[in-house]
């Protein structure tokens, strides 16, 4: 089978490479994508414009955490379809409260505010962390600092690729947004140091996924919320990709029965269908936005809701986490099988993992693995990622884990 997935890829004359040609002459050309055109998903697999089958071993970047086209969301999209789609805020619609209510009883809070893209609910858990120091903690106006880390990814806005540390986010868009403080991640003296009167929030990811999965020391969540507890600083978990079950917990704060002071949500909330995206937060802190202060088009809108409150309903019953937690410990035993000649480190929770290889870069071996029908994304240089469907099946997943040994060789 393999065989034949390697040479129907040397078919150059295919309906895929028509597709591509057509992107590369007219969208901009911002990502770098493997060589494959899909046209279709269901569950943990794709198939692509030639009809050749992938398992999807990426699930976009954790925004399919329920598969493709899962039956209880498309379900719940199209039902919605033939009720109401967009009302903006301008007035009410019948499905924000429910969604509301859900969701901040699944974060153990009591107050959302609903947007679409990660990248925008980041932004609002910023300027919510400002409000909240100027009006409640008493920061001087224009002072507000908020620490971030090392290595993060928040999304691609002007002000949040103003405190990455990655070049290629960064260079070219400035000038940036002040206010920000960077600090090293996973390091609790360095952070304990960087705080001071001024210091609103802490923004960090408690795993970060596109630094390659990158797992801070035992310990050091909890630290991070002494610390923030301790000097009256917001802690503003940005679990986008970490959270809704990926790493075998609601979210990855959960590892260390840590609660921080929002939660940032996004990626999965959407169900796979449309972006969806939430600060989730105690009302002390949430209640320093007032009208006309924030907001969004389709923020909130019903569709959305719908499907946002389906996913919430899907994790309610913890079989996702669990499946997260079972099939990842299959992942890192497999992962704990491969060479040392050919993996320097992994780095797994749940059903995510970060690899580094060795001799070859990431996409390379993701193109190995492509062409073995296994769809996987390299992140710096050497690193590849691995975060399946949280639906996929055992045996699915243990043949892809097989397509990545042959292919380390
Ligand atoms: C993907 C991601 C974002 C940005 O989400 P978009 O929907 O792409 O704007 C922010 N934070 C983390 C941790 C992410 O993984």
């Amino acid at each position: 089978m393999t065989t034949t997935h390697a040479a129907l890829h040397d078919d150059a004359a295919d309906l895929g490479a028509a597709a591509i040609a057509r992107a590369e002459a007219h969208a901009a050309h911002n990502y770098n994508p493997l060589p494959v055109v899909l046209a279709r998903g269901e569950g943990a697999w794709v198939w692509d414009a030639d009809g050749r089958r992938y398992l999807d071993m990426l699930a976009g970047y954790s925004a399919l955490n329920f598969g493709h086209r899962h039956p209880r969301l498309v379900a719940a999209a199209e039902a919605q379809l033939g009720r109401l789609t967009l009302t903006s805020r301008a007035f009410h619609n019948d499905l924000l409260g429910d969604f509301a209510e859900e969701l901040t009883a699944l974060c153990g809070m009591d107050t959302m505010l609903p947007m679409n893209t990660g990248a925008e609910a980041v932004e609002t858990a910023l300027k919510m962390a400002r409000k909240w120091g100027y009006e409640r903690k008493g920061v001087p106006d224009g002072l507000a600092k908020i620490l971030v880390m090392g290595g993060n990814f928040h999304g691609r806005t002007t002000t949040i690729v103003g405190f990455s540390d990655d070049p290629s986010a960064r260079d070219g868009f400035g000038p940036f947004t002040p206010g920000f403080v960077r600090v090293p991640y996973g390091d609790a003296e360095s952070l304990a140091a960087a705080i001071d009167e001024d210091t609103v929030a802490v923004l960090l990811e408690p795993i970060q996924g596109e630094g390659g999965v990158v797992i801070p020391p035992d310990g050091y969540l909890r630290a991070v919320r002494a610390l923030c507890t301790e000097h009256n600083v917001l802690m503003l978990a940005d679990e986008i990709q970490s959270g809704l079950g990926r790493t075998g917990a609601t979210f990855a704060c959960d590892h260390e029965a840590v609660v921080p002071d929002a939660y940032i949500l996004g990626k999965a909330l959407g169900g796979g269908i449309l972006p969806v995206s939430a600060v989730v937060a105690r009302r002390e802190v949430m209640g320093v936005f007032g009208p006309g202060q924030h907001g969004s088009t389709f923020g909130g809108n019903p569709l959305a809701c719908a499907v946002g409150i389906e996913v919430v309903r899907m994790l309610r019953t913890g079989e996702f986490q669990a499946r997260a937690r079972d099939l990842g410990a299959v992942l890192a035993a497999r992962l704990a099988s491969l060479p040392a000649s050919r993996v320097s480190a992994f780095r797994v929770r749940g059903l995510w993992a970060g690899i580094d290889v060795v001799g070859r870069t990431g996409r390379d071996v993701c193109e190995g693995l492509m062409r073995r029908g296994v769809l996987a994304k390299d992140t710096h240089g050497s690193t590849i990622r691995l975060a399946p469907p949280l639906v996929v099946e055992r045996a699915d997943l243990e043949w892809a884990l097989d397509q990545l040994r042959q292919e380390l060789g």
